[in-house]
């Protein structure tokens, strides 16, 4: 899951646009606290970007 900078909707990591305004600049949402970041791992649980976990 993955985070507009923009407009701050949620969408799915394989888009490569914004759904609502078409911007290409996302955070990483974590899936496991819903933290929103922006590096590789979730600053707060460590999760890495995109992990689903099982
Ligand atoms: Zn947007
Ligand atoms: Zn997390």
């Amino acid at each position: 899951m993955k985070k507009c900078q923009y407009c701050g909707t949620l969408q799915d990591d394989s888009n490569q646009k914004c759904v609502a305004c078409n911007a290409f600049e996302f955070y990483n949402v974590c899936y496991n606290c819903h933290t929103a970041f922006d590096s590789a791992f979730c600053p707060k649980c460590g999760k890495r970007a995109g992990d689903k976990g099982k």
